[in-house]
């Protein structure tokens, strides 16, 4: 529409021939790319590797620059969403003056075990997650994106921990606070980049130290086995799935849909993706099988669906180059059984059948 009328109006010139950058700075990711990647042949250098880069990576986006504070959690409102679950809405301070609101899903009898679901973009937060059907946009989320793998999870027997992440929700910055269905449905990543980055700080650095705090409170909450904690997420909540577990090894089992595939090709070449996925320095120092391979020998498993526009325009090449990477990390571990690619048809969407495979 702007074009149109800046064509009609005269008001520009036309330009034949642009001088963008993309070639330039994709030379330059082949030469640099992936510095960090594993280069030993034994168990010992393998486990030794992955100490090195969880906490280099760590340092990259910026834990070390978050603040520990007392997390002064307080349950302000329990409500039974359904026939044997009960969600509790909980507030947790994750830094001094930063609250994370949190959905927990509980079900009424003993639960199997404890899960992260993690909200990805365009679905409010916790909201669709939590698979809160009663408000229409986030019915159509849920619908165009099978989001409320909280409330599969849950009724699968299962707590179901589902947080608003940095942006979403609840949390949306001075930008997004307002009741438009746009407003609510997205997330301010964009501002929270700009406000961390030259504070040394990341969107994936600080929803990754909130995830470790939900699971400090878990853990100290003791009313729940966190033995065989889980983490599932799609989309932008497959991103935080992915660096929690290869952060936090006291995630045990950890589900990454619609995000896993290689850099160059699908942040790089498609270089308009949300912000929060952009950490200064990442891609010189490792691409995200390098990321994925922290996770061995722990249960994982990645859901790719054939159409997601979202793996770059080699499509599902650019994951295999990634999951070949880290079903290698899990051979040399002999855990090769724990490393699952479930492949789905059809275009960027979450396929619940992957929880049957996680907790068959
Ligand atoms: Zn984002």
């Amino acid at each position: 529409m702007e074009m149109e009328k800046q064509e009609n109006g005269n008001r520009t010139i036309h330009i034949e021939k642009y001088y963008g950058s993309l070639r330039g700075m994709m030379k330059k990711y082949e030469k640099s790319a992936r510095s960090g990647c594993f280069r030993g042949n034994t168990l010992e250098e393998f486990t030794s590797w992955q100490r090195e880069l969880r906490g280099r990576l760590g340092e990259l986006v910026g834990l070390p620059r978050m603040e520990q504070c007392e997390p002064e959690a307080e349950v302000v409102e329990c409500v039974r969403v359904e026939e044997g679950i009960c969600r509790e809405k909980v507030l947790l301070q994750v830094e001094p003056e930063v609250w994370m609101p949190v959905y927990i899903l509980i079900p009424e009898k003993e639960p199997e075990g404890v899960f992260l679901a993690l909200p990805g973009h365009m679905g409010a937060g916790k909201y669709s997650v939590a698979g809160c059907r009663e408000i229409p946009a986030v019915r159509d989320s849920i619908e165009r994106f099978h989001y409320d793998y909280g409330l599969q999870l849950a009724r699968r027997g299962y707590v179901a921990l589902c947080p608003d992440n940095r942006g979403f929700g609840e949390r949306r910055d001075e930008a997004l606070q307002g009741d438009s269905e746009e407003q609510f449905l997205n997330s301010t990543c964009f501002q929270l980049a700009h406000m961390a980055e030259p504070l040394g700080q990341t969107v994936i650095g600080m929803c990754t130290w909130d995830a470790m705090r939900l699971i400090d409170y878990v853990c100290q909450r003791g009313q729940w086995d966190t033995g065989n904690l889980g983490c599932v997420g799609f989309s932008g909540g497959g991103m935080q799935a992915l660096w929690l577990a290869a952060l936090d090894e006291r995630v045990k089992r950890t589900v990454v849909s619609g995000y896993l595939y290689g850099y160059r090709d699908s942040l790089l070449a498609l270089n308009g993706n949300c912000s929060c996925n952009y950490v200064p320095g990442l891609w010189q120092l490792a691409d995200m099988c390098d990321i994925g391979s922290l996770i061995a020998p722990r249960q994982f498993i990645v859901q790719s669906c054939r159409e997601d526009h979202l793996n770059g325009e080699r499509g599902l090449e650019n994951v295999y180059e990634q999951t070949d990477v880290i079903r290698r990390a899990y051979a040399l571990c002999c855990r090769e059984s724990l490393f699952t690619h479930d492949i789905r048809e059809g275009g960027h969407c979450f396929h619940p059948e992957v929880l049957d495979l996680l907790l068959h």
